[in-house]
């Protein structure tokens, strides 16, 4: 199947499996690390595992950590009573950069799926219950992504919460910098629905 020796065809397996990459991506890849084996190569092996060792998920919100609580639930100047609720931590980190939410999160690690078995045990959503009845948080946003599983998601939390704090969610509608031309019909429909007085 493959011309490269086994240790080589075995990391090329390995790497295939990393998303974006195909089996075509992942030999060029290896090729490029085997040349700059001393640059990259060497300190990307020692990097993983040293990650591999420490990364584990926040006991408190799910974020990614090399700690048992992440940095953003320690850091006390974020416990401003806002939990913003995210599906993954790659939505996370996309929060981070807009730079603009000072409180912090609760990472659900997917979305409810009844095609997929996944329930709300499977998401932290009781911990975030839990979240909401022992800190003292005035606000839950949910920042979900607009797809039926997420929105379907959102519903069920908004749900479960109901009476016990505000819950709030992202707006849906024109993004910044968009033409309303090249806009779907249910983009401009969800921004008429969320306009607001200026
Ligand atoms: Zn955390």
């Amino acid at each position: 199947m493959s011309e490269a020796p086994k240790d080589i065809e075995h990391l090329i397996d390995l790497m295939a499996r990393l998303p974006g990459l195909g089996p075509r991506s992942a030999r060029r890849a290896v090729l490029h690390l085997i040349a700059r084996r001393g640059q990259l190569m060497g300190p990307l092996g020692d990097a993983m595992q040293a990650v591999a060792g420490t990364a584990r998920e926040c006991l408190n919100c799910g974020n990614i950590s090399t700690t048992d609580v992440c940095g953003i639930c320690e850091d006390d100047a974020r416990a401003q009573g806002q939990i913003c609720v995210v599906e993954d931590v790659a939505d996370l980190w996309a929060m981070e950069r807009a730079a603009v939410f000072k409180g912090r999160y609760h990472v659900l690690g997917g979305t409810l799926s009844a095609l997929d078995a996944i329930g709300p045990e499977d998401l932290g959503i009781p911990r975030l219950i839990d979240r909401v009845a022992t800190e003292d948080v005035s606000e839950v946003i949910l920042a979900l992504n607009a797809t039926v599983d997420g929105q379907t998601t959102a519903h069920y939390i908004a749900d479960e919460l109901e009476g016990k704090v505000s819950v709030t969610s992202l707006a849906q509608g024109v993004p910044v910098g968009g033409e309303l031309d090249y806009l779907d019909e249910g983009t401009i429909g969800a921004a008429l629905k969320a306009r607001r007085g200026v």
